[in-house]
């Protein structure tokens, strides 16, 4: 009888080191949103090396610093190199589950940074295996995604004449706007200038970033449904308060901000606070707990769009192998963050056309740092003051 080869024994992978860099990209105009203006990017890229000799790459982005949250690009990287790392080394790299449960007691919050690490296992897993992320859990139902731009120049004109362009080389043909800077009866104006212009080519939606209080939110979401807008984004902070204006006009309403995690998942369904949810890997804490995220939306009726920390290529991929999973994404995605980005750091860059990103076939991630690239952008040391500006 012929010996049957040993199976691999799962234990003896196990974490080697981390390795973490923070990386700085221009962005290809300033990104106006209520609560920063954005010129720039910074990745926080975190490598996992396992002693199979597998490496898995994760990623971590905010957006405007930390004018959106509680974490920044910097602190997760100070979190994984002094707090992770010694959770995760000598751990069983296979067990993924099992390692992020460990490092969730260990870890209080900081779920963006467990974002990225997760990602890392999950691709040195997938490489290991031969299996795409998206196989890993579960398998994809979809091969490519819709993908949503974002019209935040600031100028209508401006916003239209990008607008057709995107609408010219069939990149994308859902807009979300970005508003809530300025008065109420103005941003309403731009985003009925930009509709009217694009007509039925387009579908138009509008991000409001909280910055609306409850009376502003009633008369601009009145005035956005007779516009021709499909969608409102998290008009007001309070999930209390989105459950006041959801259903009362002719327009969708999407929490994104309350939504961070299950629990505030299931908070949300449980008041009926929205029609949508903005799922996002890094703010539901990885992707096993956006899978969760899902779980509660697809439950409770609601639907779901897959949104963006306008990661770069590594995080948009991550979450894009995720998005693919899912039985309902009513919304489509907004996955374009590396297009807001004037400089590549992926050997072959993501493919983005007819209006979809579509994913790569290979395993893990399936994509590949351009490691000069990276090394060219990296942060060197402490740096000069953040180029984010209100
Ligand atoms: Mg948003």
């Amino acid at each position: 009888m012929n010996a049957v080869p040993a199976p691999a024994v799962a234990a003896s992978i196990v974490v080697e080191r981390l390795e973490t860099v923070l990386v700085d990209l221009p962005t290809i105009r300033p990104h106006k949103l209520s609560v920063a203006t954005m010129n720039g990017q910074t990745l926080m890229l975190v490598r996992v090396h396992c002693s199979d000799g597998t490496v898995g790459v994760g990623e971590g982005t905010t957006i405007g610093g930390l004018a959106y949250g509680g974490e920044s690009p910097e602190s997760m990287k100070l979190a994984i190199d002094t707090y992770f790392a010694p959770v995760m080394v000598g751990q069983d790299a296979t067990r993924i589950q099992a390692l992020m449960a460990r490092i969730g007691r260990m870890v209080k919050d900081n779920r963006f940074a467990k974002s990225a690490v997760e990602t890392a296992l999950l691709d040195a897993h997938g490489k290991r295996t031969g299996l795409t992320v998206s196989d890993l859990l579960g398998g994809r139902r979809r091969d490519s995604l819709p993908v949503a731009w974002t019209l935040a120049s600031g100028n209508t004109q401006a916003d239209i004449a990008e607008a057709e362009a995107m609408l010219a080389q069939r990149r994308h043909n859902v807009f979300k706007l970005k508003i809530g800077a300025r008065g109420v009866r103005d941003d309403v104006a731009h985003v009925a200038a930009i509709k009217q212009a694009l007509g039925d080519r387009a579908a138009v939606r509008v991000d409001v970033n909280m910055a609306w209080n409850e009376t502003d939110a009633a008369w601009g979401m009145a005035a956005l449904a007779d516009a021709g807008c499909e969608l409102v984004e998290q008009p007001v902070a309070q999930a209390a308060a989105l459950g006041r204006l959801v259903r009362r006009f002719p327009v969708a309403l999407m929490a994104d901000e309350s939504l961070t995690g299950p629990d505030s998942a299931f908070e949300l369904a449980r008041v009926h606070a929205a029609d949508v949810f903005a799922i996002k890997i890094e703010q539901s804490g990885g992707l096993f707990a956006a899978q969760r995220v899902a779980a509660i939306a697809d439950a409770a009726g609601i639907g779901l769009y897959g949104g963006t920390m306008l990661e770069g290529g590594v995080g948009t991929i991550a979450s894009a192998q995720l998005f693919a999973t899912f039985a309902n994404l009513q919304w489509g995605t907004e996955l374009f963050g590396p297009l807001l980005l004037t400089e590549e750091i992926l050997a072959t860059p993501l493919d983005y056309h007819d209006f979809e990103l579509h994913l790569p076939q290979g395993p893990g991630l399936g994509i590949a740092l351009d490691e000069d690239r990276v090394a060219f952008f990296a942060r060197q040391g402490l740096r000069r003051t953040i180029s984010v500006a209100h």
